[in-house]
């Protein structure tokens, strides 16, 4: 269930829907910290996916020598 937010959770003023950023006062809504929670993630499993590659091609190297 997506709620969406109508006031800025720090100064009260209304909220342009789907809004990333409150107009008065600049804080970024729950619905943009959200999502960059999800990016930060998303770029977290990117880096464990390359690390992962990394790892295995210096084993198979290794192994094959
Ligand atoms: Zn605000």
């Amino acid at each position: 269930m997506q709620q969406v937010q109508a006031a800025c959770d720090t100064c009260g003023a209304a909220l342009v829907p789907n809004a990333a950023y409150c107009e008065r006062c600049g804080a970024r809504t729950r619905r943009a910290r959200r999502l960059v929670r999800l990016a930060i993630r998303v770029e977290l499993l990117f880096f464990a996916l390359v690390v992962g590659i990394v790892i295995a091609f210096t084993w198979i190297y290794s192994v094959q020598r």
